[in-house]
């Protein structure tokens, strides 16, 4: 968690200049001129003029991460219904070895992402606990912005099969590539589209515990979950000590119980409590019940699940985290568990080591660009464009004067000499 930007000081400057601090706030507050500075301020924060040391957020792309250190980040915590507070199921886990891991991407989430500052070249690992949109929601996003954003490996999806082949973590992948033919075809010839290659993994849902991802002392399991039908998993990331446990959706389940008791963060769906089903979203109590409590794991559940499990650090999601329900949610969670938890809301983060956890929140910048690519963007193929009919291609009006001067400009200002079309 090494802060790269913020100013260097030694300790025996800080000393002395704590010391001077402390003795002007003495006389300050003797001659009564004014406020006495605290005695036991720290010499960062009391100056006027220094930037404040222990700043308490992250702000993405100003860290280097330690390499024994795991960071996660919650790029979604809330609903099917996305809202500018919450986006969907997501958690970025970055790794000291350099590794980057996404688990799931729902719906808002892509955004969350790109706000983390991190080339797309490295954001290409993803696994998905279960079809729910959200849940996989954004995966278009990330796969086509990371296409433009010169991503020049392919996409690498996990997810689990189903009870029938079309509930599959495959189907879904394939048919979301028909859901963007034109897309596709669109950018042929206009921007390079290696990027659009999607290599999927699926494996049975059913496997408990088993290895689906082993490479760089990174070791990821997958576990069965039981949510609304067959299909959904919960995930296991095992890498230099530190246990990271995700359980996408379920209800609370003897294979979660059983693999990831001790885990370092458990990240664990803890749904808007029934009685704020009924209130805020008007909700049939009877649908408040079942879903809340039965599809999905309630505030109560949660709190047993984590009292069993017994977490360095429990992390609840998947619920609207507001002012006006976060209060129940936690009193219902701690009449069941007592230890270590976060509630958590888009952009908490997490740093994790053997020795400490720290939680924190993010601060982003909404102006940011994609970052540029590590490698070098690759020139479009022209040979691969599509083109348009001649009915479409009579319509337009090319302003031939304008383009030639744009042109002409441009090649200047870079040293150029593409031609203008003709
Ligand atoms: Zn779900
Ligand atoms: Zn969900």
């Amino acid at each position: 968690m090494k802060k790269t930007k913020l100013a260097a000081i030694s300790m025996p400057v800080a000393a002395a200049i704590a010391v001077v601090v402390y003795l002007f706030g003495f006389y300050h507050g003797q001659t009564n001129e004014g406020p006495a500075v605290l005695s036991n301020a720290n010499a960062s924060v009391a100056s006027p003029v220094n930037a404040v040391e222990d700043r308490d957020v992250y702000y993405p792309g100003s860290e280097d991460l330690g390499k024994d250190e795991m960071r996660v980040i919650a790029c979604g915590t809330g609903m099917p219904n996305a809202r500018p507070k919450q986006a969907a199921a997501c958690f970025l886990v970055e790794l000291g070895n350099g590794d980057k891991f996404i688990f799931d991407i729902g719906t808002g989430s892509a955004e969350r992402l790109s706000a983390m500052l991190i080339p797309y070249d490295y954001l290409d690992k993803v696994f998905i606990g279960h079809l729910h949109a959200d849940h996989f929601g954004d995966l278009d996003a990330l796969w086509v912005g990371g296409v433009l954003a010169n991503r020049q490996r392919p996409l690498r999806v996990w997810g689990p099969s189903g009870s029938e082949e079309k509930y599959g973590i495959k189907y879904a992948v394939e048919h979301m590539k028909e859901m963007f033919s034109w897309d596709f075809a669109s950018r042929q010839g206009n921007v390079n589209t290696v990027g659009f290659k999607i290599e999927v993994t699926e494996f049975d849902y059913r496997a408990v515990n088993k290895v689906i991802y082993e490479k760089n002392g990174v070791t990821i399991r997958t576990i069965p979950a039981i949510h609304a039908l067959d299909g959904p998993v919960s995930f296991i990331l095992d890498w230099n000590g530190l246990k990271f446990a995700f359980s996408s959706d379920t209800f609370p389940n003897k294979w979660w119980m059983k693999h990831t008791t001790g885990a370092d963060l458990a990240i664990h769906e803890s749904f808007i409590a029934p009685n704020d089903l009924v209130n805020l979203q008007k909700w049939a109590v009877e649908d408040a019940l079942n879903v809340g409590t039965q599809v999905h794991t309630s505030p109560a559940q949660f709190g047993k699940v984590m009292s069993e499990i017994n977490p360095r650090m429990a992390v609840a999601y998947h619920f609207f985290n507001d002012h006006n329900t976060i209060e129940g949610a936690l009193r219902l969670i701690r009449k069941t568990y007592d230890g270590p938890l976060s509630m958590a809301t888009d952009y908490m983060v997490w740093n994790i080591t053997k020795d400490e956890i720290t939680t924190r929140m993010a601060v982003v910048d909404e102006d940011i660009w994609p970052l540029p690519s590590i490698t070098e963007k690759l020139p479009a193929d022209p040979k691969d464009k599509i083109g348009f009919s001649d009915f479409i291609y009579g319509g337009r009006v090319p302003y031939q004067d304008v383009v030639n001067k744009v042109y002409e400009d441009t090649n200047k200002t870079f040293g150029t000499d593409v031609p203008t079309p003709k």
